[in-house]
């Protein structure tokens, strides 16, 4: 009998039990993906934003393969709850939208990463894309490419406010608008939208990171007028990313630009947990353990032995590693090891015969694989080899004893965006709730093996 740590999933069908197993069969690990959970924290932001008829809409943030939940069916999820656009930076994933059947008449589409001579230009203005524009030799290749295509291309002028990254500057916005102003005239370019990033919006307690944002918006609304003055007002602004979408409403705008709240997170723990602001969690990662043996007091344990076994205990072997993406970082020192600090390692949740307990990972994380003290003899604690274990999930309850992906951001170091988007492919991810979150016509754009 093998415990696990997972709660039930709620398999749509026999196939889906099916395709669970097939999963653990392929890899001993697995992303389980809430499709509910992305459909209702989208719903939750649209709502934050005054509802689908506020004059703000809102765009899922899709880039980094959903931040590591699969890019297309965390953008059905999005758009089933009720965004109306979707964002990428990289162009090569906003084509992947289109290719995947997500046309025009459903959402926009926004990217804004590209350089060099090389860019897809032509395909993303056929593929009716939004692109940003930021640079003078971004407006050239965006206006060449609609010519060519003989089709105007919608832009969004990207302004830096302060972030330091994309978008021009104060000084060199002339220039910009010099550029702008006949393709706008000349009907060579849609000026659609004017846009920037925040920097330190995930901070409202610190009085000095909100008189920066406030920095920022003033400098951003201070673009707009140079727009408007030159007789290119932007039709849509759009600023806030969601730490802004939800402690800042006055620069919601027309449109917002929520990642991480899709996926179920705060920016930032400092802002409080998910469950403050009604957001939940979508992934679930869990793996079955490997090995699990009786060990000595003193045993050293993994790589450069910077943890050694306090007493007679046993181990078992979780089998991620860095290769996987779990951050080398969260790893677990003691005193007794060759480092002498004590460290504790990014948490992992067990069934026991007792109930649930929370063990951290013990010495190196290694290629492959890392290694749980279980504090404990497994064969008391009911623990065996092939048992479910669990890295983080929707944070249940305090009582619950049950991680997130912003306790393993604590563990290495780290934020719960780094730990989602380094999880690699080998690992399956899986999707429950799929077939009640997506109409049939939505469901065939899946791989038909990840839904469960
Ligand atoms: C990633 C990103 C966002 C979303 O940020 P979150 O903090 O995940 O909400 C918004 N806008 C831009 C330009 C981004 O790069």
């Amino acid at each position: 009998m093998t415990l696990s740590a997972t709660r039930e999933w709620d398999f749509s069908s026999e196939q889906g039990k099916a395709n669970y197993k097939a999963a653990q069969r392929r890899y001993p690990a697995q992303a389980i993906v809430d499709l509910a959970a992305l459909r209702d924290n989208m719903r939750h932001l649209v709502s934050v934003v005054g509802g689908p008829h506020s004059g703000t809409a809102v765009m899922g943030i899709v880039k980094a393969d959903a931040y590591g939940h699969g890019l297309v069916p965390a953008a059905l999820a999005a758009l089933a709850g009720g965004a109306t656009w979707l964002g990428t930076a990289q162009s090569h994933e906003a084509l992947l939208l289109r290719k995947a059947g997500i046309g025009p008449d459903r959402c926009h589409i926004l990217t804004w990463v590209y350089s060099g001579a090389e860019v897809p230009f032509d395909e993303l203005v056929d593929n009716d894309i939004d692109i940003s524009v930021g640079s003078l030799a971004g407006i050239d290749g965006v206006a060449a490419a609609a010519r060519r295509l003989g089709k105007t291309a919608r832009v969004h002028v990207k302004v830096d406010s302060g972030f330091g990254r994309n978008g021009f500057t104060p000084a060199g916005f002339d220039a910009a608008l010099a550029k702008l102003v006949p393709l706008a005239k000349e009907g060579v370019l849609h000026i659609v939208g004017q846009w920037s990033h925040l920097a330190v919006a995930d901070a409202p307690d610190v009085p000095e990171f909100v008189a920066s944002t406030d920095m920022q918006v003033e400098t951003f609304k201070d673009f707009t007028r140079r727009m408007e003055a030159a007789g290119i007002p932007p039709e849509i602004r759009h600023l806030a990313n969601t730490a802004a979408t939800l402690s800042r409403p006055e620069i919601h705008f027309e449109l917002t630009r929520p990642g991480i709240g899709l996926y179920g997170y705060e920016a930032d723990p400092a802002m409080g947990t998910p469950s403050t602001y009604s957001l939940k969690p979508a992934m679930t990662l869990q793996a079955q353990l490997g090995t699990v043996k009786d060990v000595e007091a003193g045993h050293g344990i993994s790589y450069g032995r910077t943890y050694l076994t306090p007493s007679d205990t046993s181990t078992a072997i979780v089998p991620l590693g860095y290769a996987d993406g779990i951050h080398r970082s969260a790893s677990g020192f003691d005193m007794e090891g060759a480092k002498h600090v004590t460290k504790p390692g990014g948490p992992v949740r067990v069934m026991t015969s007792e109930g649930p307990r929370l063990y951290r990972v013990s010495g190196r994380v290694c290629m492959d694989q890392f290694i749980l003290d279980l504090h404990g003899s497994a064969a008391e604690l009911g623990i065996h080899e092939g048992d479910n274990v669990e890295l983080f999930g929707p944070g249940r309850g305090e009582d619950y004893a049950e991680p997130t992906a912003d306790d393993w951001g604590h563990a290495a170091d780290t934020i719960s965006y780094e730990i989602f988007t380094c999880l690699r492919n080998r690992i399956p991810r899986l999707y429950e709730h799929a077939t009640d979150v997506l109409s049939a016509e939505d469901l065939a754009k899946l791989d038909p093996a990840s839904i469960l």
